[in-house]
């Protein structure tokens, strides 16, 4: 592989490539935007029986620890707990509830536990994970059951319990007062419950191929007897478990299974399903037969026969006389989205809204702390935070004396920024508590604490009030204080009197941090320690503990990802076009590289036509180029809109792009 081509697999361009399923949004507890609504089983994200079992009895045991639920078994006109669909999570939550003494319904729409009862005929049921023990009542005896057996086991275990369920389908939940109005799909039955337990699991809408002949009869989803396709040219489609395990009950009852996959391997289902796959595609002695037949999608379905293309694009016919799809099922969202619970990532007009005008007032805030015509305006009329500092003389005379504690915070409470940078640190430390709370893993606490102590004392104490305070008090006046100084911070005309700004270039390193080493004239201290950082230090410490260790632990805007934006995580887009939007940075990184070869040149020979040339080239890209009012230069776009305005705007969880440089922009 070329070098470009392995920094991009670095990059990991190619993964994950896979798009995330659609699923309500709900808390970890399964409750949702409905007061009293909680998801349990496959929607809360992990397919498999035992997940599903131990939300539903874990459901239960919250709903009775709510302070403001109480049940009241005497009353028939509304039942303590109203729970819709009757598989596995539905039963666990039913046992727990009969067994707490709670009133309680259970509605399903086709059999109860449905879903096993359709899995194909003899199919072998692992119960991962093998150590796990799921809440509640509701069990399962061994590693791997026979479906059947695992039927018939759930159904001894229900009636025990004496957990019945009551056939009706519920087309939408809607929440009246104190109570949950269950409505039914016959249009006229209501149902009134104190809380509701949604346990519909995926059985939505199978998805479909798209490709002419895909409604003729001889399309299926779900395999019932593979006894029934014995000798006969059945094509299964896709390369998960549910395809997989068709293909080899189909091909030990005798039928010959050809498994198209559009993918070049299967990578997600069981490895016992594909090593079973394997075998059978290797054993001459086996009733029926498996071909792979993968990175190839389906064209067209014939009566006799399907037509299939492969990545070269060349097509060929196969014989067949039935086609199983299996590629995969979408959630039934309408059904919450009927209910009034958000879908994960869906946009809505009002998210748009919303969106927009917090994004607006992020333009707003930019444009107030970093003197822009907002600060102006803003400091002609002597509006906050203009006159802070002579209301604070007034009240306390010690504000008018700068070596005075208090005196460096007056100076200091003039500036927007400062008020911007200490509402940044307190977000960073009252979300990061919350994300203590939330998940208190030593990792989590370990990360979020360093997190906020980078932002609060090196990024804030120090260059805010520190530094200034020192200087006011005269240890930078003479001796090496001074030296130290002069290198590091410059005198300045108003303020505190010297560039303390340029500390912020201590924790963030070129080019998150451009303005130390894009100086009028070069600041060879600032220079040595952007060099050692950049290509010292931060190589070393990813080569040490990997990639995030720089943006996970110490860079603002992780910080503010990794607490803000934790609750968010889920909103990140993903996908392989969003994959290649991750590619942007490498296009900001060779700009940044572009711009200081030309300010080294402007630095090496200020005089010459070619020094000439690098310094307006320079101060175009930095920050002169504008196409009318739309500003076409690193600061503007970079700087401004996507490290700053973005980054902020769309607390998405990721760290996509980085808003601390924002941070200190005004400061040039
Ligand atoms: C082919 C296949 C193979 C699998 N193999 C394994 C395995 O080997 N091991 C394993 O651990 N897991 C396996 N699973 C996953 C396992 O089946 C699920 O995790 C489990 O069934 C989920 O339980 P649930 O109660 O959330 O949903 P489900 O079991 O799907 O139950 C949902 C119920 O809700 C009903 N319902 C839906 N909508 C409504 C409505 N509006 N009103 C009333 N009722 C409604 C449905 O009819 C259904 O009975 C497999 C799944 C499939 C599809």
């Amino acid at each position: 592989m070329s070098l470009v081509g392995r920094y991009a697999h670095w990059l990991h361009t190619r993964w994950p490539a896979g798009t995330v399923e659609r699923l309500p949004e709900m808390q970890d507890d399964g409750s949702t935007a409905v007061a009293g609504v909680r998801i349990v089983g496959d929607l809360t994200g992990v397919p498999l029986l035992k997940f599903s079992a131990d939300s539903g009895a874990r459901a239960v045991a919250a709903i009775r620890a709510e302070p403001d639920f109480t049940a009241r078994s005497g009353d028939t006109d509304v039942v303590d707990v109203a729970i819709v669909g009757g598989g596995v999570a539905g039963i666990a939550a039913a046992i727990e509830a009969k067994g707490a003494g709670l009133s309680f319904v259970v509605f399903e729409a086709s059999e109860t536990f449905s879903t096993v009862a359709n899995f194909p005929k003899g199919k072998p049921i692992y119960t991962y994970p093998t150590g796990m023990t799921p809440a509640g009542k509701l069990q399962f005896r061994s590693e791997v059951h026979p479906k059947e057996q695992l039927l018939a086991d759930l159904h001894t275990q229900r009636r025990e319990a004496g957990v019945e369920t009551v056939a009706a389908r519920i087309e939408r939940i809607e929440r009246r007062g104190p109570v949950l109005l269950l409505h039914h799909g016959d249009g006229r039955t209501v149902t009134r419950a104190r809380r509701a337990i949604v346990a519909i699991g995926r059985s939505g809408n199978h998805r479909r191929l798209g490709v002419p002949g895909e409604d003729s009869g001889k399309v299926f989803n779900r395999l019932h007897d593979p006894k029934d396709f014995a000798g006969q040219d059945v094509l299964v489609v896709g390369g998960g478990d549910s395809a997989l395990e068709i293909a080899i009950a189909v091909a030990a009852a005798g039928g010959h299974v050809t498994i198209s996959y559009r993918k070049p391997d299967f990578a997600r289902p069981k490895p016992e399903n594909v090593e079973m796959i394997e075998r059978l595609r290797l054993d001459a002695s086996a009733p029926g037969s498996v071909t792979l037949a993968l990175a190839t999608q389906v064209v067209r379905i014939e009566p006799k026969a399907v037509i299939l293309r492969d990545g070269k694009g060349t097509e060929s016919a196969i014989a067949n006389d039935v086609v199983f799809t299996m590629i995969g099922r979408e959630a039934p969202l309408d059904f919450f989205r009927r209910s009034g619970i958000p879908i994960r990532g869906e946009w809505t007009p009002a998210r748009a809204a919303a969106l927009a005008a917090f994004f607006l007032f992020c333009v707003f805030l930019y444009n107030w702390k970093s003197g822009g015509a907002l600060t102006q305006a803003f400091e002609r009329r002597g509006l906050f935070p203009f006159r802070v500092p002579e209301a604070l003389a007034r009240a306390r005379a010690s504000a008018a004396r700068p070596a005075t504690a208090l005196g460096t915070l007056a100076i200091l409470m003039r500036e927007p920024s400062f008020y911007y940078s200490l509402a940044y640190c307190l977000c960073v430390v009252l979300f990061g508590i919350r994300r203590i709370r939330r998940r208190p893993t030593p990792y989590v606490r370990r990360q979020t604490a360093v997190l906020a102590a980078v932002q609060v004392i090196p990024l804030f104490l120090l260059p805010y009030f520190l530094l200034p305070w020192l200087g006011h008090n005269g240890v930078f006046d003479s001796g090496f204080g001074r030296s130290f100084a002069d290198h590091l911070f410059p005198a300045a005309s108003g303020g505190h009197g010297r560039e303390y700004w340029r500390a912020f270039g201590f924790v963030l390193a070129w080019p998150l941090f451009v303005w130390n080493v894009f100086s009028s004239r070069p600041m060879w201290w600032w220079l040595a320690i952007a060099f050692v950082q950049t290509f010292v230090l931060i190589p070393l410490a990813i080569r040490r503990w990997g990639k995030g260790v720089y943006c996970g632990w110490i860079c603002s805007c992780g910080a503010l990802a990794e607490t803000m934006g934790d609750d968010h995580r889920q909103k990140m887009p993903h996908g392989p076009a969003w994959n290649r939007v991750n590619m942007l940075g490498q296009g900001i990184l060779a700009a940044a590289f572009f711009l200081l070869l030309t300010r080294i040149a402007s630095w090496s020979a200020p005089d010459s036509r070619i020094g000439r040339g690098a310094q307006k080239l320079y101060d175009g890209l930095l920050s002169g180029w504008h196409a009318g009012i739309v500003p076409l230069n690193y600061y503007h776009l970079v700087d401004i809109f996507l490290a700053g305005m973005w980054a902020s705007g769309s607390i998405s969880g990721s760290r996509g792009a980085c808003g601390a440089a924002s941070r200190v922009r005004s400061r040039l």
